[in-house]
Parts: structure tokens; C-alpha cells; sequence
């Protein structure tokens, strides 16, 4: 067993510490409703949003449900001024649920069915999105209605998640597209994109903003209908367990390239885990242990089919720390209850010996977790408990 080797990737463990009010705090959420737990804080939803609205000042921020759909979420950006970035019939439920105007949504999947497109009118949102088209024609019965963004493709193989794989076309075809609309009598609004979740290179976004501004200027040659709205997407970064650019710093440079745009242009984003990846704190407990080839497996309540999918589906590594003050760390193994092999959340981590029933808390869990977790093996899921959540949510708990 090569341990001097293995211990160069041992995951630090002593900087994700936690205060002694947040122990306080985690032990009494667990002494009242049990475990798993995510703890839900929506001071930080606010205190991201307005981070990111500093950062951006003239740019409309249309929150992405994706990362973390909860009405406790949609109720406190709506308080805050926030609008909201749909892509399908389950989130536009959501936002009328929370009564949010309808005026302050877009609906952004490039690809829908019909009955998709007509769930979102009869809400009231009225702006979509199409990469193609075949999507295009879709909206040939709505034209009256509908003003649509077109979305266009840059590669982005840093990211956590490349969303121009799937999604997106060339600035070619975005003018064919926006010629045929013309025949068609669709209005075509703007042109959206979105480099990538989790992009930690600002320049990602500088060089889709100045292509963007280049295919408006050949719009007008082409004596097309000018262009009013750039979207430039979600994709903007947290810390992990490396830490990122700060929001401001990271925006100047996107700044200094949606300035150079006409000033009729209209500029929206849709961050998604920027606003909410901080905000959601996962409590498990350990259920058992065994050693296991010179290392301790602890079996926690919480694994990769709940709160930490984001392991399998996001690319993420959450910052995972316990309750135990004890100087002397062994290595570790942290795996999920069920009876997978796979369900492992971290290897070679350095822990103080636990006990059965002790809690392992991870950080950074708001974004692309719960909101991917399952029901296998029928292990509930983590229960969401509210923190500072706004005075017209009179659950205390949901979720
Ligand atoms: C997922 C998604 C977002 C949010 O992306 P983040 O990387 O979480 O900010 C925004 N827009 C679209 C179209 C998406 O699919």
C-alpha cells in the first residue's frame, strides 16, 4: 500500500473548519429533525444576489431554477428584485406558484415540445430561446406573442459543464436563422449563450460578448432587424475547495466588453450556482464503520444518490469537514448508504476518528445537489431545514 504517495491527495480537511456557533447550530438542527440534513440559508441567496448585481450593474439577472429549485429560493430573489430564467413546464409552475410576475421570466430551453411552448404563454412568459431551425418553425402559430433569443454555441472544455456540446449554433447559422425568422414574421429579440458552468477564465465570456457584438453589426448590414437583448448566460464561479476570482474582479473585464455594445442593446444573465451554491450546508451522520485496507470506511446517512450527486453529475468536490476537535487525523474513506459500490464521497480524506452517529458536514452544497438526488435503495432524502428566510414564508420547514 503506497500511503506516502497517496498522501499528497489527501483532501485538506483543517481550513473547512467550522466556528463554535455553527457546531452549536448544526447540533440542535440535528437534536430536533434527525438526519441527513440540508441547511438552507437564505441571507447568502441575498447576499450573492446583490454581490453579482454589484458586479454586473447593468445587467438584468435572471436566476436559473436548475441548481436549486425551492420556492423558499424563487421567494427570496422576488423579493430582491431578481427575475427568473425558466426551461421547462415544472419551473414555470414553481415561479407562478411563488406569484412571480410573469413580465420577469424567460423561458430558455433551446429544444421544447408544444404543449412546453404553450405552458409558458399561458403564465405569460414570453421570450424563448432556439439554436435551430426546426425549433424556429415551432413558433411560427405563436409570431404575435413571442419575442425569441438565439442561442450560439462556444466550446468551453474547462467548465464543469459544457453546455455548447449540446446546445447552440454558429454565427452563420444564427443569420440564417434570424433571415428566416424575417420571412416568417417572428421577432428575433437578441442572442444568448452560455460558456460554461462553473468558468473560472472571465475572457470565456469576453470573446462570446464581442463575437455577439460582431453578428449584431452584420444583422444590420444585412438590413435585418437590429437586435435588442445580448444574454450572456449563467456559468459564473464559487470556491470549491480551490478558491476563485472575487465576483468584482471577475466581472470588470465582461464590463469593459458589454460596453462596447450599442447603447440600445439590453444586457440579462441567468447565473444559477453562483447565487446559490454557498447557501446550503449537508449535515450526515455516520450509520457505521469498518476498516478496510489500512483505512477507516465510514458509512454516513447521505451518499452520491442524494445530496451528493453533484460528485457524479457536477464535477463538484465539496469542502467536507466534522464536528470532533481532535488533533490526530487517520486516513479516511466517506461512503454513501447504499449498497453500491460506487456510492463513495471521499477517498483518502484525512478525519479524526468518529464515533457512529457523528456528523460530517459539507460546504458549498446549494448548487446541483438535492436538486439531481434520488430515491435509490429508498434512502430518504436529506430534509432542507430554513435558515433567515423571509417573513412572508410561514413554513418553517418544506422540502
Ligand atoms: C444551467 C443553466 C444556467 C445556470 O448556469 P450556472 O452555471 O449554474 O450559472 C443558465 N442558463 C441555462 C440555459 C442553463 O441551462
Amino acid at each position: 500500500m503506497a500511503i506516502a504517495h497517496s498522501v499528497l491527495n489527501f483532501q485538506s480537511y483543517s481550513s473547512n473548519a467550522l466556528s463554535a456557533q455553527e457546531s452549536q447550530l448544526i447540533q440542535t438542527y440535528v437534536e430536533q429533525f434527525g438526519a441527513p440534513l440540508l441547511l438552507l440559508d437564505c441571507d447568502i441567496i441575498r447576499q450573492q444576489y446583490r454581490a453579482l448585481s454589484h458586479a454586473l450593474p447593468n445587467v438584468t439577472l435572471h436566476f436559473a431554477l436548475k441548481p436549486l429549485p425551492h420556492p423558499v429560493v424563487v421567494q427570496t430573489l422576488l423579493e430582491e428584485g431578481a427575475s427568473f430564467d425558466l426551461a421547462t413546464s415544472g419551473e414555470v409552475e414553481l415561479v407562478a406558484s411563488q406569484n412571480v410576475p410573469a413580465e420577469r421570466t424567460i423561458h430558455t430551453h433551446p429544444i421544447k415540445r408544444d404543449q412546453d411552448i404553450r405552458d409558458a404563454l399561458e403564465y405569460g412568459c414570453t421570450v424563448f430561446v432556439v439554436d435551430n431551425i426546426n425549433e424556429l418553425e415551432k413558433f411560427i402559430p405563436y409570431r404575435e406573442q413571442v419575442e425569441l433569443l438565439i442561442r450560439l454555441s462556444f466550446r468551453n472544455s474547462e467548465a464543469f459543464a459544457d453546455l455548447s456540446r449540446k446546445f447552440g449554433c454558429s454565427t452563420t447559422q444564427a443569420l440564417e436563422l434570424i433571415a428566416k425568422a424575417k420571412q416568417w414574421n417572428i421577432h428575433i429579440k437578441g442572442l444568448s449563450f452560455h460558456v460554461g458552468s462553473q468558468t473560472v477564465n472571465p475572457q470565456k465570456y469576453v470573446d462570446a460578448i464581442n463575437t455577439c457584438r460582431e453578428v449584431m453589426e452584420q444583422v444590420i448590414e444585412l438590413n435585418l432587424p437590429a437586435l435588442s437583448t445580448l444574454d450572456i448566460g449563467g456559468g459564473f464561479p464559487v470556491s470549491y475547495n480551490s478558491q476563485v476570482m472575487p465576483i468584482d474582479l471577475f466581472c470588470q473585464p465582461i464590463n469593459q466588453a458589454l460596453a462596447l455594445l450599442p447603447e440600445t442593446v439590453q444586457v440579462i444573465a441567468e447565473p444559477g450556482r453562483f447565487i446559490v451554491a454557498q447557501a446550503m450546508t449537508s449535515v450526515a451522520s455516520v450509520m457505521g464503520q469498518a476498516e478496510r485496507d489500512g483505512q477507516i470506511w465510514y458509512y454516513l446517512d447521505d451518499g452520491i444518490y442524494g445530496s451528493f450527486s453533484g460528485l457524479m453529475f457536477d464535477d463538484a468536490k465539496y469542502p467536507l469537514t466534522t464536528l470532533k476537535k481532535n488533533d490526530q487525523v487517520l486516513p479516511s474513506v466517506l461512503a454513501g448508504p447504499t449498497c453500491d459500490s460506487i456510492d463513495v464521497v471521499a477517498e483518502n480524506i484525512l478525519l479524526p476518528k468518529l464515533d457512529n452517529g457523528d456528523l460530517v458536514i459539507g460546504r458549498m452544497m446549494g448548487a446541483y445537489t438535492s436538486a439531481t438526488a434520488t430515491d435509490f435503495n429508498f434512502f430518504k432524502r436529506a430534509q432542507t431545514i430554513l435558515l433567515n428566510e423571509s417573513s412572508l414564508c410561514e413554513n418553517k420547514m418544506l422540502g
